[in-house]
């Protein structure tokens, strides 16, 4: 039976896609974004066993080689996410299709539909693809968010049962997405066109970097690709905050509100009708 390796799941999001939505986010990523939000996503755990003694609530144990979490006993004090240093977390569940559909069903009478995040949900598109088979046979919808590093032109199964998307393009300049997230852009600027094409792309984000990206070539060029293919789709333009972020590896200001609003002008002069600053 076909599992997912889930991070977590909020019952409740309005950030996530178009009304109330449940936001069910899975472990594991193939980017390694500089400025990334959620590091404790990346990986999956090794079962080294280092986060074990420091939970102060008792709610990790290491049996048969493995960290078993104690959810009863969990107060989500992220000591374990602070002390882990290999960009995981000891939380991270395999659920199998029914298990997460139960989650769900305890929600339904008040969200429209699902949005499964990451990490990178099309990473376990297996499971992603089961899930949104299920979700839509009891009437909400189901929506992807993701890096757009994996081809969904192949995703057809997956591609059948989802009713949008959101891709992040996070850099126009390929030399500049590599170097900031370790892969390149092309199959992401393919999967936007494609899903333009389909009517399935609900969004394309943009986060703003002040010292790390050029944000001006990239909300240019994007906006410019978004205006092509259907000015309507919307352009979230994502104002950088440095909450979460391995400081280590990265430190930039945040992007004032002039320099947010110029870019949102800028889309806008480009063609773009839809775009949002957050
Ligand atoms: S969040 Fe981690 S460290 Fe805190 S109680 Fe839960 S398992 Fe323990
Ligand atoms: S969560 Fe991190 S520290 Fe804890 S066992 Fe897994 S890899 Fe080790």
């Amino acid at each position: 039976m076909v599992k997912g390796l889930i991070n977590r799941i909020l019952p409740f999001s309005s950030v996530d896609g178009p009304g109330n939505r449940t936001a069910i986010f899975l472990q594991g990523c193939n980017f390694n974004c500089l400025y990334c939000h959620n590091p404790e996503t990346i990986n999956k755990c090794n079962n080294c066993g280092r986060c074990v003694e420091h939970c102060p609530y008792n709610a990790l144990s290491y049996v048969d080689n493995r960290v078993v979490w104690n959810r009863e006993n969990c107060r989500y004090c992220d000591k374990c996410l602070e002390i882990c240093g290999n960009n995981s977390l000891p939380r991270a569940v395999n659920m199998t299709v029914d298990e997460v559909m139960k989650e769900i069903m305890k929600v339904k009478p008040f969200i429209s539909g699902i949005t499964v995040s990451g990490g990178e949900c099309t990473l376990q598109s297996i499971f992603v693809t089961a899930l949104f088979k299920r979700v839509k046979d009891i009437g909400l919808t189901t929506f992807l968010d993701t890096n757009g590093s994996i081809s969904l032109y192949e995703e057809k199964e997956l591609i059948k049962y989802m009713d949008m998307a959101m891709v992040d393009l996070k850099s126009y300049d390929n030399k500049e997405h590599n170097f900031l997230t370790g892969m390149d852009n092309e199959i992401v600027i393919e999967n936007i066109k494609h899903l333009s094409k389909i009517n399935k792309l609900y969004e394309v984000r943009t986060v703003i970097v002040p010292e790390l990206l050029n944000n001006y070539y990239n909300v240019d060029m994007i906006s410019k690709l978004i205006a092509r293919l259907d000015p309507k789709i919307r352009y979230k333009l994502i104002k950088y905050r440095p909450m979460g972020v391995r400081t280590e590896l990265f430190y930039s200001y945040q992007p004032n509100d002039e320099t947010m609003n110029e870019l949102h002008n800028l889309a806008h002069k480009n063609g773009c009708t839809n775009v949002i600053l957050v």
